[in-house]
């Protein structure tokens, strides 16, 4: 089962989102602190909004480009096919 994401490591990139069967990962807009700036800004983030539904598939682990989803348990460390 989906466990978490690290956020502040997150591109919003969104695949995590499209890649999962189960609907489980919802896009959401957020504001972000703008640390240059101080201002606040929009971004897109994940949310894991429903854990339950979660088939422990690992699409999300795999596919996440900069590695900071972590499923239960996990296959983070094992060779990829590509
Ligand atoms: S492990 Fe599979 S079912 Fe679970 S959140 Fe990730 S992609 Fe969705
Ligand atoms: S795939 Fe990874 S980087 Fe892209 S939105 Fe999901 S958690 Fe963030």
């Amino acid at each position: 089962m989906i466990e978490s994401i690290d956020l502040d490591k997150c591109t919003g990139c969104g695949i995590c989102d499209q890649v999962c069967p189960a609907d489980v990962i919802h896009m959401e807009r957020v504001e972000v602190a703008d640390a240059v700036a101080g201002l606040h800004r929009e971004k897109w983030l994940p949310a894991i909004k429903y854990q339950q539904h979660c088939v422990t598939c690992f699409n999300c682990e795999l596919f996440c480009p900069e590695g900071i989803v972590d499923v239960h348990p996990s296959v983070k460390n094992r060779p990829r096919p590509w």
